[in-house]
């Protein structure tokens, strides 16, 4: 808002001369820096008072939004809100301050937030045992078909090399199975989004049953679906010798209904930051803790130096604690109840391609009426004029449209009808005003960019103002 007036960098305020600090006094007598470690012309700094370089940052952090400034519906992406306590425990210079290569028996309360998390995850999963060393979500699944494997191998079924992967799948899938050395076969969807039992059954007899290593499955799956004939798929895979792999970056509306190793998962990953509790925009640091049925454990890989990402762990155990066990049941109906009471409200005037019960998340196929031509990327951009962050737009990439709403359990009934009521106005505008909404935004610093020549003819220094 400002920035017009206070310049886009602080290097633009500069005036020559100005200073907004006062150094302590010299104690170090006389001493100078050898002459050839100088510089030979003076650093070119900024140079304003103080007034100028607070107003400038403050202002900068006001264009910044986060949830802590308003409703964040981003799908796919889980938790948005990290409650603070979750922040400050993994703080705690008792554990912050601690160095891997300290002595053992001096790091012990570190091993044991790591085993008591472990076991939480146990409990919560239905699975026997639990390795924290990986990174991320993508991390876990390198990890959980590195176990899957070496279990094989064990066995000398040197020929199961292929994994089976459903087309609703998140892109990390295929990648991850090629990574680890290993073929991809894809599996349909029906039409309602879950996988295709029958094609299972066909792809099984094509491929030859000895050959597969394992199924991934994602449950609920990428439209936010419960996978329904997961015992039917389970008894067909475990029928030919496979595995079952969980992905798990959607476990949030499981948490206190449903356990992937109830199901006959034999491995699965938990993205930390997804379902419980690590700040992740910006792309990390995260953690893909790998869970195993009996007997996998030998087959634990060593894929990161000591326990993974620690604070992650410490977050984790502290959100997991700050819930307790009758709280933590809630978290999964209360996202359920949320995303579906969205998703009714809005049905009639967003395209619902798959109908139903979801589960965290659904995904709407942009408005319903075409003929205004406004389109899923004109309704997010309007949506930043109301103070809404935008939801996810354009994946999953099953749908021309796809505008994917994930609002979490933590958000009020209040809050979630002044988002119901804008997507609504929204929808009123693209048959009244569809130029308002095609142009939008029309309140934020930068307007609507285009994205098109910023691909072909990107820029990526900026020309400063000058100032002389
Ligand atoms: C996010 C996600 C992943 C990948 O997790 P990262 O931590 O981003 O590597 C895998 N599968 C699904 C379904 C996801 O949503």
């Amino acid at each position: 808002m400002n920035n017009k007036l206070y310049g886009n960098l602080i290097f633009e305020l500069s005036q020559p001369g100005r200073k907004g600090y006062s150094l302590p006094k010299n104690r170090f007598g006389d001493y100078k820096v050898p002459a050839d470690m100088q510089r030979k012309e003076a650093a070119q700094l900024p140079e304003c008072d103080e007034m100028t370089v607070v107003r400038h940052y403050t202002n900068l952090s006001a264009n910044n939004f986060g949830v802590d400034n308003g409703f964040y519906p981003l799908g796919s992406c889980t938790m948005k809100y990290n409650p603070k306590i979750n922040e400050e425990m993994a703080a705690l210079p008792q554990f912050a301050a601690l160095h891997p290569l300290q002595p053992a028996e001096t790091t012990r309360g570190a091993e044991a937030v790591c085993t008591l998390l472990c076991k939480a995850l146990c409990e919560l999963t239905g699975l026997h045992a639990f390795t924290l060393k990986p990174f991320a979500g993508a991390h876990g699944e390198l990890t959980g078909l590195m176990i899957i494997r070496k279990y094989h191998e064990s066995r000398g079924d040197m020929q199961r090399r292929l994994v089976v992967v459903p087309d609703s799948a998140h892109g990390t899938n295929p990648a991850s199975a090629a990574v680890c050395g290993l073929e991809i076969v894809e599996v349909k969807s029906l039409a309602d989004g879950t996988v295709d039992v029958e094609a299972l059954r066909e792809l099984i007899a094509t491929v030859g049953g000895e050959n597969i290593a394992a199924m991934m499955m994602t449950n609920p799956n990428t439209l936010g679906l419960f996978e329904r004939q997961i015992p039917a798929i389970e008894k067909l895979i475990h029928g030919v010798g496979g595995l079952m792999y969980y992905d798990g970056a959607n476990l949030n509306p499981m948490l206190g209904a449903a356990r992937p190793g109830d199901m006959g998962f034999d491995v699965m990953h938990i993205n930390l930051h997804k379902t419980f509790s690590t700040p992740h925009g910006g792309g990390g640091p995260g953690a893909g803790p790998v869970g195993v049925r009996k007997g996998l454990e030998p087959f634990f890989p060593m894929v990161s130096p000591y326990h993974g990402n620690f604070a992650v762990v410490m977050r984790a155990y502290a959100y997991i604690l700050s819930l307790g066990r009758e709280h933590v049941k809630e978290v999964g109906p209360l996202a359920t109840l949320n995303a579906n009471y969205i998703k009714e409200s809005l049905k009639d005037v967003y395209e619902l391609p798959i109908d139903g019960l979801c589960k965290h998340e659904f995904v709407f196929d942009g408005l319903k009426d075409k003929s205004t031509g406004v389109t899923t990327m004109d309704v997010a951009k309007r949506l930043l004029d109301y103070g809404y962050h935008a939801p996810t737009i354009y994946f999953p990439l099953l749908f021309h449209e796809s505008l994917m709403i994930e609002p979490t359990e933590n958000e009020s009934k209040e809050t979630i009808d002044g988002f119901i009521g804008v997507m609504r106005q929204i929808a009123e505008e693209a048959k009244t005003n569809p130029d308002l909404v095609k142009s939008a935004p029309h309140n934020t610093p930068i307007g609507r960019v285009d994205d098109v020549l910023a691909a072909k003819h990107p820029i990526v220094t900026y020309r400063q103002m000058s100032n002389e």
